[in-house]
């Protein structure tokens, strides 16, 4: 018998004649999407994604997928294809390429975006990218990858169709169905419909708007909004959205240019990703509609319109920082019309309500999406996850892509639409699911979770980190320096008390005069109890202070004792 992997629970079995298809993120959570694929010697995986961090992990920057299960079986490791360039999808990719060398496959845009990110890295050289479109078929090992078109809220977004020796398998990445889609590219209905007519064994399909009844509107909808605030506003008309959403960005370039407004575009994600989407056709811009930030004062107000990051009112971007009256070039006036062009993603709401009050003081009119169709989901919603699963006809179901009650919505959809409810499976990151002879069942679980990335550490910061930030961060910390006699164990110097977060010292001398009582107590009672080892003295300390300070104050500061012998 062949172990697999060390670090999770082995498989009963090696992978030999089966099909395993297994998440290593997305499921139970929206973002850090990760799904491998495993038959044999081979291995393939769809997209690297990150995921932005939760409140509680304090000082974390971003978080990917542990990629442990990858690492182990690199030896397997065939390609890696990305269904699309949204963050939850691709983020993660530089460091999955910085230990793991494989091709990496996907449309041209999202290829066009992903050479951005690992210039950036400084891995572009080492990685080959290799470009697909909805004729391509690439086989390797045990499988055949091909791809369909779908909308999405970026263009080039496509679902795959994976065949292996047990069957079909079609994800389809992040989907809706858009009957009027603003770049006129349709969804590939005909090869889905085809997908379903050859047979598929499994679909993994996306829950996000599994909660959502209908359909979701079309992107031209936001379009038809943008152009009467266009041709209306007398002012400026600043529109902030996600960098990525190209379709959106277009539909603001068009609305400029029919009421005769220059476009000047802030911010470095914006500014970078307008460039590689019209270097590749993918964004129609006339040679006098754009201008620089600097010339926008050359020009009447009601003549200019700004395009922004910061939609999510993230501290740093460019209409957080206009809105703070903090922004190098660009200063909002009363009078301009500030558009916030997307809906905000859990965990934003309260830095996005922030920016939008500061931009009404400002004297600004701000529309925003709970007030007027400046946003449509780029999600489909039940009525177009039902048409998916109709399409599809899988023999097999599994709800990815959401958190648990998505998933479960989705499943509910399946279930509705004909699939064996035998036959839906709701994973969880780690899970297995083996097929053998056409019959699936879960097998057992890989090592599978969260990396967290803060600064330039990778996987440094754990629980224990974090457990010690919340703590500093709820009741600060109280350092406690004492020097003590190696021969006698008596006090030399100290014990000085250093606080910091936990109350203002020149208001509270008489707590940190009875703190120093209590340690050099304590220190004395230890050594007649002739309790002199490092680890005995720092714990009496440590309970003797913690149990005052909670008397006197219910607070629980860190109390760290520093004991030097001289
Ligand atoms: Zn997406
Ligand atoms: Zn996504």
């Amino acid at each position: 018998m062949v172990k697999e992997f060390g670090g999770g629970v082995p498989l009963s079995k090696n992978f030999t004649n089966k099909l395993s298809i297994i998440p290593l993120g997305g499921l139970g959570e929206i973002g850090k999407n990760m799904t491998a694929y495993v038959y044999g010697n081979d291995m393939i995986v769809v997209d690297a994604g990150l995921k932005f961090p939760e409140e509680e992990m304090l000082g974390v920057d971003i978080v990917i997928p542990d990629i442990t299960f990858l690492v182990e079986n690199k030896h397997k490791f065939r390609g890696l294809f990305l269904t699309h360039a949204h963050e939850d999808h691709i983020g993660g990719l530089p460091y999955v390429l910085k230990t793991l060398q494989v091709p990496v496959y996907g449309t041209r845009l999202t290829l066009g975006l992903v050479e951005a990110k690992l210039r950036e890295h400084g891995i572009l050289e080492q990685t080959k990218l290799i470009p697909i479109t909805n004729q391509s078929e690439i086989k390797l090992g045990h499988f055949k990858v091909s791809c369909f078109y779908v909308n999405h809220s970026i263009p080039d977004s496509v679902g795959f169709a994976i065949d292996t020796p047990e069957g079909l398998v079609v994800q389809t990445g992040d989907f809706k169905f858009d009957q009027t889609p603003v770049d006129g590219r349709h969804a590939d209905y005909a090869k889905m419909t085809a997908l379903g007519e050859r047979g598929v064994l499994a679909l993994l399909s996306d829950s996000t708007n599994a909660e959502r009844p209908g359909f979701t509107m079309s992107e031209r909808t936001v379009g038809a909004t943008i152009d009467e605030v266009f041709r209306n506003a007398q002012g400026r008309v600043i529109l902030s959205t996600f960098a990525s959403n190209i379709h959106r960005l277009q539909q603001v370039i068009y609305a400029a240019e029919r009421s005769s407004r220059k476009v000047a575009v802030i911010g470095r994600s914006m500014v970078n990703n307008i460039a590689i989407a019209r270097d590749l056709g993918y964004l129609q811009v006339q040679p006098t509609t754009l201008i620089e930030p600097d010339d926008i004062s050359r020009y009447e107000a009601r003549e200019v319109a700004l395009l922004t990051t910061g939609s999510q009112g993230e501290p740093m971007s460019a209409l957080t920082r206009m809105a703070r009256a903090a922004h190098r070039k660009v200063e909002i006036y009363p009078g301009d019309t500030v558009i916030i062009a997307s809906s905000p993603i859990p965990g934003n709401e309260k830095s996005i309500s922030r920016t939008i009050d500061q931009l009404f003081r400002i004297g600004a009119h701000v529309i925003y999406q709970s007030v007027s169709g400046v946003h449509v989901s780029g999600h489909g919603s039940q009525e177009e996850l039902k048409l998916m699963l109709n399409f599809i006809r899988p023999k097999y179901f599994v709800p990815v892509h959401g958190e648990f009650r998505m998933q479960n919505r989705h499943a509910e959809l399946a279930r509705a639409t004909g699939v064996e409810p035998n036959n839906i499976f709701i994973m969880d990151n780690g899970d297995t699911l083996e097929f053998q002879g056409g019959v699936a069942r879960l097998g057992g679980k890989v090592q599978a979770g969260a990396v967290m990335i803060d600064g330039l550490g990778v996987g440094d910061v754990g629980n224990i980190v974090l457990r010690d930030r919340k703590l500093l961060s709820q009741d600060g910390i109280l350092v406690v320096v004492v020097t003590l006699s190696k021969q006698t164990g008596t006090i030399l110097s100290g014990p000085d008390i250093i606080s910091r977060g936990f109350v203002y010292v020149r208001e509270s001398e008489e707590l940190l005069d009875e703190a120093n009582r209590i340690v050099s107590s304590t220190l004395q009672k230890l050594a007649t109890d002739n309790i002199n080892d490092w680890n005995g003295l720092k714990t009496g300390v440590r309970d003797a202070l913690s149990r005052y300070l909670y008397e006197q104050t219910r607070r629980r500061p860190m109390v760290l004792p520093i004991i030097m012998e001289a």
